[in-house]
């Protein structure tokens, strides 16, 4: 399935004279347009929707990504920043006449400072290399995606990614002090700064989140945190989904922060379990993974208190990690629950949708609900502490008309969320896979004050375009469709 394009295509000639003017500023090895070449680069995560590009350029340094979008610019070239193509939601799924650029060839770390506990990183480097590189000072970098093993700051950043740990302490924007970015001109531009605020107003607040569309990053400045001396994690079991939910919130209300605080259902256990042998119930319906971490005290009175709430709201039994390698086993689960998810079913639809934790459990009931409308099978693995719901849709894309369930399954998951005061994306991003929901989301005048920052930075619509914001004729589109269905405002206003 390719993604909507609206230019016509380009004429041969008009694609050599594209690849002859990158050819003049990349070095040979640095520019792939080879079908052979390309095909690797053809989708991120979300792989029901494949585009190869015309060429995928790999930048060695900023000089030659700034040769590369003047020409881009110049000729109009529609751009794809790239980074580990670990996303979830289609971010970096090319544009059939555009370019990808991958940032893999700008790996390094620049400089790492334990006194001011700070790391200058290029955008390649993966997420895990900075908390490695860090670990000898005693620091790490707190945002902690289950990909990090493989995705990149430079992708975490345009994604604002999420993890375990970032119910404690906060997610990508909250940990990224300064970042470094090429804009469309080919200019460069630096936002934020070495201390905690800068002056102006917070571009770099909007400019983390943004998806590959405001410009392309070359430096993340992060902030490192001291290890905890001290981390345990409980398991505690649910007979049912509505107890465990519950008890998100209850341990939230008690005043305590976790450092994770995630859910499983009984589907994600069992499809996990044999996998990585973490130790889970697999009798129970739900299992939460409650992380304490501080000082040894700190973390035996929380895991007390932790333990005395959960008990409260149904728990019927808990296991606290006893040393560093079960806590580790116990994450491990967790960690690989989507590749896991493989095991059991030839394909699967990742959805993230962002919920008030006090609905979680009537949200987990409705998905239970929709698996019997839509004749699909659900795992629900997620942030709960943060509300963050991943369900995986189980589909066969090989049986007719089974992705088209699993998207309407996905769509009616993300309604939910709308309709209980949540939103349509935690942290995946909307990339082409949301852009429809966009437009359930958000009113007409929030959709056009976005394609106004859009258009701030990038007036010629190049960098990745046709992703994270819907056209207004998009949503009339959808509104109509919507509202045929008896169940969508979206219309009213469009053709008001
Ligand atoms: C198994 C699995 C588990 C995951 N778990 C999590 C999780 O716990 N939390 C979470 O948040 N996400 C998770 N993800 C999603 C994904 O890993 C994140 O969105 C990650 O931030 C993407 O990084 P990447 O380097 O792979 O970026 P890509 O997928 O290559 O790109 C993602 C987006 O960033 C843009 N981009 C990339 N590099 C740049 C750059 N230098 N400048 C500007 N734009 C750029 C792209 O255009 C695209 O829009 C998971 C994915 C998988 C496959």
């Amino acid at each position: 399935m390719n993604a909507p394009t609206e230019a016509p295509p380009l004429q041969q000639h008009q694609r050599e004279a594209i690849l002859a003017a990158l050819r003049a500023v990349l070095p040979a090895e640095c520019l792939l347009s080879e079908q052979e070449d390309t095909r690797p680069y053809e989708c991120d995560g979300l792989t029901a929707y494949r585009q190869l590009p015309m060429a995928v350029a790999l930048p060695q340094n900023e000089e030659q990504l700034i040769a590369v979008l003047k020409v881009c610019r110049q000729l109009q070239v529609p751009i794809v920043p790239r980074g580990a193509g670990t996303g979830l939601s289609g971010g970096a799924m090319p544009i059939a006449d555009g370019i990808v650029i991958s940032t893999a060839k700008m790996s390094r770390i620049v400089a790492l400072d334990p006194l001011a506990r700070t790391a200058r990183v290029q955008p390649g480097v993966r997420n895990l290399a900075i908390s490695e590189a860090a670990a000898p000072h005693g620091l790490y970098y707190a945002p902690d995606p289950s990909s990090q093993i493989a995705c990149t700051i430079g992708g975490n950043v345009a994604e604002n990614a999420g993890g375990v740990h970032c119910l404690k302490y906060g997610l990508t924007v909250h940990n990224v002090m300064r970042v470094r970015m090429v804009s469309i001109e080919g200019e460069v531009i630096e936002l934020g700064g070495a201390a905690l605020d800068a002056p102006g107003l917070d571009l770099l607040a909007v400019f983390i989140g943004s998806e590959g569309m405001l410009g392309v990053v070359t430096e993340v400045t992060v902030r490192l945190i001291p290890k905890p001396p001290v981390a345990k994690v409980i398991m505690a079991s649910f007979d049912n989904v509505v107890s465990g939910g519950d008890a998100v919130a209850a341990v939230i209300a008690a005043g305590i922060i976790p450092a994770g605080l995630e859910m499983m259902d009984k589907t994600s256990a069992r499809m996990v379990e044999p996998f990585v042998r973490a130790g889970y119930d697999i009798d129970a319906e739900a299992i939460l993974l409650c992380e304490s971490d501080g000082l040894q005290e700190e973390v035996e009175e929380e895991i007390g208190r932790m333990s005395e709430v959960l008990f409260r709201a149904g728990a019927n039994a808990i296991a606290v990690s006893q040393n560093e390698a079960e806590r580790m086993r116990f994450w491990s689960g967790r960690k690989n629950a989507f590749p896991a998810a493989g095991r059991i079913s030839p394909d699967y639809y990742c959805m993230d949708g962002t919920i008030p934790r006090k609905r979680v459990a009537e949200v987990l009931v409705g998905i239970a609900e929709m698996e019997k409308t839509y004749g699909l099978r659900c795992a629900n693995v997620f942030h709960a502490g943060d509300g963050n719901l991943h369900p995986l849709i189980l589909f066969d894309a090989n049986a007719p008309g089974e992705f088209n369930r699993a998207e309407q399954f996905g769509e009616a998951i993300l309604a939910l969320c709308v309709a209980v005061g949540g939103t349509i994306t935690g942290e995946h991003g909307v990339g082409i896979e949301k852009i429809d929901s966009m437009c359930e989301q958000f009113e007409v005048s929030e959709i056009a004050a976005f394609i106004g920052v859009k258009r701030a930075f990038d007036g010629a619509f190049l960098l990745n375009p046709n992703k994270a914001i819907p056209t207004l004729d998009r949503c009339a589109a959808y509104g109509k469709r919507q509202a045929r269905g008896g169940l969508f405002k979206f219309v009213k206003q469009v053709n008001a």
